[in-house]
């Protein structure tokens, strides 16, 4: 928990559309698709540049999470990404995936 980092406290006390073991998905606040979601895990890393301080276990259980999330959501189709680096749009330094979907056929 880092108390200067948004999304660490949006971990602890924010909106949680679902929430999982050491993981939680909240609503974009500025939504770029119809349904926008970010998945935030609890374990704190800038960026997915990081990536090797997770476990081999976390790693499975975030994905298996997002895929969980956005079924939870009734997308069929839909896409995720994640920002890597202020020059590709990453404004929040904590590791987060973007879940958009919710477009009509
Ligand atoms: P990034 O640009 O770092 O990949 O994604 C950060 C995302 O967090 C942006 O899409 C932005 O709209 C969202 N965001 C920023 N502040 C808040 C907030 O306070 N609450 C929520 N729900 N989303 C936020
Ligand atoms: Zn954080």
């Amino acid at each position: 928990m880092n108390d200067d980092c948004l999304f660490c406290t949006l971990y602890r006390d924010g909106d949680h559309v679902a929430a999982g073991d050491g993981f939680v998905a909240i609503r974009d606040i500025n939504p770029q698709a119809p349904v926008h979601l970010l998945v935030i895990p609890e374990h704190h890393i800038d960026s997915l540049r990081e990536i090797a301080e997770f476990s081999a276990d976390e790693n499975k259980r975030m994905l298996e999470f997002i895929a969980e999330v956005a079924a939870r959501e009734k997308l069929t189709d839909y896409r995720v990404e994640v920002n890597v680096g202020p020059g590709a749009g990453q404004t929040v330094f904590h590791l987060h995936w973007h879940i958009k979907g919710g477009w009509k056929p």
